[in-house]
């Protein structure tokens, strides 16, 4: 069964104690993570080992890079490697954000290279895709995401997509207070979770979570994690208050 996942991330923000402090507020808020839930907390590199020790000790909370290099190793200087993650416990990386396909170029190709090797080292990818706002308004956002995942994640074996966790995030809802609606949100999972279908059979397709992101707060969190298709969501901005974060996961189905 596919599991339900509060994913915060963090992004280049917070001092190392305003990290530590955020973090141990979430915890010791009492949350409880169920067989079938998963935390998972994206902070900036610089903290990820503090970070992977403080959840060592809870169940179903782990920590996130937000971003992978993808060769193994070598002269690629300022980068992380998925065995540098594992060697600090961090087994989960969020690949291709919409940040990092505008502000870094990464493309579809890249991005495909990347969630290989995370499998290939059984590092959990947090796959990032979704349109930007004229290609919605064009009314082809299904076939741009479909572009996305045929390019980035469909060269991968059944058993291999079924570790991958999607997150579906509209660029134009990201940190611009403006929401998907949840109808919006379960059309277009339904959609992705058709091509995973059609590609790898409707009982694989079953067994991936996709994640909603794009101003997710406390207040749409239980609507929008409700639809049938979304498991979930990415959360940025509301990710960075304690009380925000900790309803959000209690929105979780
Ligand atoms: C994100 O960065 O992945 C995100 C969804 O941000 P926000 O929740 O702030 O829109």
């Amino acid at each position: 069964m596919r599991k339900q996942i509060a994913a915060a991330n963090w992004k280049m923000n917070l001092t190392v104690t305003e990290a530590e402090t955020l973090l141990y507020s979430i915890l010791d808020a009492g949350i409880e993570v169920s067989e079938n839930q998963k935390v998972v907390f994206a902070v900036p590199s610089p903290y990820l080992a503090m970070a992977a020790k403080k959840v060592a000790d809870y169940n179903n909370i782990s920590v996130a890079a937000q971003n992978v290099y993808s060769k193994k190793s070598g002269a690629f200087t300022g980068e992380t490697s998925v065995s540098m993650l594992k060697s600090i416990g961090v087994v989960h990386a969020i690949i291709g954000h919409s940040e990092r396909r505008e502000y870094f170029n990464e493309g579809n190709q890249f991005i495909a290279e990347k969630v290989k090797l995370c499998l290939q080292e059984s590092v959990v990818p947090i796959f990032c895709c979704g349109e930007a706002l004229p290609v919605r308004e064009a009314g082809e956002q299904n076939g741009f995401v479909q572009t996305q995942l045929e390019e980035s994640l469909f060269d991968l074996s059944a058993d291999e997509i079924q570790q991958v966790v999607i997150a579906y995030e509209p660029i134009w809802a990201i940190g611009t207070g403006k929401t998907a609606s949840s109808d919006q949100a379960q059309e277009m999972h339904a959609h992705i979770r058709s091509q995973l279908a059609g590609k790898y059979g409707e009982a694989v397709s079953e067994n991936v979570s996709i994640l909603y992101g794009g101003s997710v707060k406390a207040s749409n969190a239980k609507e929008i994690f409700g639809k049938p298709d979304v498991d979930g969501g990415l959360v940025g901005g509301a990710s960075l208050i304690a009380d925000e974060f900790v309803a959000i996961i209690k929105a979780l189905k």
